[in-house]
């Protein structure tokens, strides 16, 4: 999501500025912002220090902050940070910089404007990406969740009108881009609440119906808002991969009530197992809280538990770490960071190990793979992605990016699968690509045996 934030911002600026290499050489440097956890906020004080120095070899320079930290510190910001220029949420970014031109300072505008509307970013001549892009269907999150900053700094849900959503995406699939992501702080709460739009489900048929060539997904996706409807689509649309980011946090109902989470573990395997039922091959992926306050050893192996039953495919796993400003964060019994490390260390060997038995149980199919870029370390080597979100790499042309191949998966990494071309190109899927009318058969690729390159980040 910051990500595309940042794109937003990149392409609202894109008439006045182009990007530049290095930082030393910017005369604007915007730093966006996650405060999700501790670690990240503190990388903005140290990568702004270093900023600071580059703002006496270039007086005209000016620094900016974005983001949940943005929101969050507002004024305290300039406090620490006085060479700092413009404190910002996610609106009025040109005209922000128009009033700095005109001899503004400390600039501060963070406010929540009720009128917002989500811009569309991608104008005819660009997407940072040529074959992936991120569409914001709404934004802010109703939730609440105890542990959370985003209601506070990003406000309540508003959902965009589909004929945007639908002309974005548009937009995208003129400039070549094929597999699309859906974003929202929640975006099962899509159409809650406004007039002008549609259910989720329904926005899901329309994208299906418009753009029947594209692989769809979207994130995040909160357990108890995901309706049965939608859970439908995964079995009845094309477009749909067969790939869902579930977010269960906690195994135990105990905690899972202090997060206010509002599912017990109960409600989420039934959803895994419905899930299941209308889309076998569905690759699920979660994020998981280690050392949430209040949580005891019999907690945690519950968590450990439900990973085993689920068996996801990924997982993103953290310590808690307090937020200022949220009810968790004044919980008595915090977990003391000893605990909550020994217990990540668990979960972690857990969900790698399953996560790697998941990856085998792929060696020999045959996967729908889009090709996304020529591999940066291998020479020779193509990176692609599954249906089900798996990286692949295997032997190909550069002409290849763009296109859908079917790749047979000869070998699993821990975090990523090798593979080669299977026997024959499917010429159905190769219309779909970008190298529609040009034939691209394995005979056209050399390579040697790939069955033991492992081109994968982590081998
Ligand atoms: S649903 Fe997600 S964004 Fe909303 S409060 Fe909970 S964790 Fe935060």
């Amino acid at each position: 999501m910051n990500e595309y934030d940042s794109s937003t911002m990149a392409s609202l600026l894109s008439s006045q500025y182009q990007m530049v290499r290095s930082p030393e050489d910017a005369d604007l440097i915007i730093v966006n912002t996650c405060s999700i956890r501790h670690k990240a906020e503190h990388k903005l004080y140290s990568l702004i220090g270093r900023f600071k120095g580059y703002k006496k070899k270039r007086p005209g320079l000016r620094i900016a902050v974005s983001g949940c930290v943005a929101q969050q510190e507002g004024e305290r910001l300039f406090k620490r940070m006085p060479y700092l220029d413009l404190v910002f949420g996610p609106h009025r970014l040109p005209q922000l910089l128009q009033e700095l031109e005109q001899g503004a300072e400390n600039l501060l505008d963070t406010a929540m404007h009720e009128d917002f509307k989500i811009p569309s970013v991608y104008r005819k001549d660009g997407c940072p990406d040529p074959v992936r892009g991120f569409v914001t269907i709404m934004q802010g999150c109703n939730n609440f969740c105890t542990y959370c900053i985003v209601p506070y700094v990003r406000g309540r849900e508003i959902s965009r009108s589909a004929m945007d959503i639908l002309h974005e995406i548009g937009d995208l699939v003129e400039l070549g881009v094929r597999d699309i992501t859906l974003l929202g702080q929640n975006v099962n709460s899509y159409g809650k609440g406004a007039g002008d739009v549609v259910g989720f489900a329904q926005l899901l048929r329309m994208i299906d119906k418009e753009y029947p060539g594209i692989r769809l997904r979207f994130t995040t996706s909160h357990p108890k808002d995901i309706s049965r409807e939608v859970m439908e689509c995964f079995g009845s649309l094309d477009t749909l991969c067969e790939h869902l980011h579930l977010p269960v946090q906690a195994g135990s109902n105990k905690v899972l009530k202090r997060m206010n989470r509002h599912y017990t573990r109960e409600d989420y395997l039934e959803k895994v197992h419905f899930l299941r039922q209308v889309s076998p091959e569905i690759a699920l992926t979660t994020d998981l809280i280690c050392g949430f306050p209040g949580e005891t050893h019999k907690d945690f192996l519950d968590t450990l538990s439900l990973v085993e039953e689920v068996r996801y495919h990924q997982a993103f796993a953290f310590k808690y770490s307090p937020r200022p400003g949220t009810a968790a964060a004044r919980f008595a019994c915090q977990v003391d960071d000893g605990t909550k490390s020994q217990r990540l260390t668990l979960l972690l060997g857990l969900l790698n190990r399953i996560g790697f038995q998941e990856m085998r149980n792929l060696e020999g199919t045959v996967q729908e793979v889009l090709v996304e870029r020529v591999h940066s370390g291998q020479p020779g080597m193509l990176q692609g992605r599954t249906r089900g979100n798996h990286v692949v790499n295997f032997p190909g042309v550069p002409e290849m990016v763009g296109s859908f191949l079917d790749v047979e998966i000869v070998r699993a990494c821990n975090h990523s699968l090798v593979g080669r071309l299977s026997e024959a190109v499917d010429p159905a899927r190769e219309m779909r690509g970008k190298m529609a009318g040009q034939s691209v058969l394995k005979e056209d690729v050399s390579y040697e045996d790939s069955s033991n390159v492992c081109a994968c980040d982590n081998p």
